[in-house]
């Protein structure tokens, strides 16, 4: 079964009702429904909520939807992003990735324990709104967002790097933070 049907199959499931993309790479995956079978599920009026909650806590559920959430935010902000990095590109190019920040090369998991730590103990006022999951970084200042351009960053790395430093510039600054952060968590 071809990778690029399952995209096109997710990206007409964004369009009708935005939990069955999870729900369809799912099938896809784990259940090894074909495209013909996945989309009559999908489209059956009898589809229950229930089913949608069994499938919640899988992985590949939820890496979909935060592709999806990821690249929502993003258009939001950026109107011609539809054009530079089409949707179906975008979530093939995000299923593919490790999950860890190209610069610290930490695990989103660890720079949240860290977070926290820091909330806990350090006596700041609010947890930071921002640090919750990995971000989308442009990597040098002139780049626009597609796939050669755009690496995940943690949230620590993407806010001090900013538009300052360029991608591989960072590198080794992203490499000293991680190695305060791992003496901590
Ligand atoms: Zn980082």
């Amino acid at each position: 079964m071809c990778y690029l049907e399952l995209i096109i199959l997710v990206q007409k499931c964004i369009m009708k009702y935005i939990s069955d993309l999870p729900i369809a790479v799912e099938l896809f995956y784990i259940h090894g429904l074909t495209i013909k079978q996945i989309e009559s599920k999908l489209l059956n009026e009898d589809y229950c909520l229930e089913d949608i909650e069994s499938y919640k806590d899988n992985e590949t559920v939820q890496l979909s939807l935060k592709a999806w959430k990821m690249y929502s935010g993003v258009k939001s902000r950026e109107k011609k992003l539809e054009e530079q990095w089409p949707w179906l590109g975008f979530a093939k190019w995000y299923l593919d990735q490790d999950q860890v920040c190209y610069y610290c090369e930490l695990p989103q998991q660890k720079v949240f324990d860290y977070l926290t730590y820091v909330f806990e103990n350090k006596g700041h006022k609010r947890m930071a709104t921002r640090g919750h999951s990995l971000e989308l970084d442009r990597k040098n200042y002139d780049s626009i967002y597609q796939e050669s351009d755009c690496v995940l960053s943690c949230y620590i790395c993407n806010n001090a790097k900013s538009d300052v430093f360029e991608a591989e510039e960072f590198k080794s600054i992203g490499l000293f933070i991680a190695k305060e952060i791992l003496k901590t968590v």
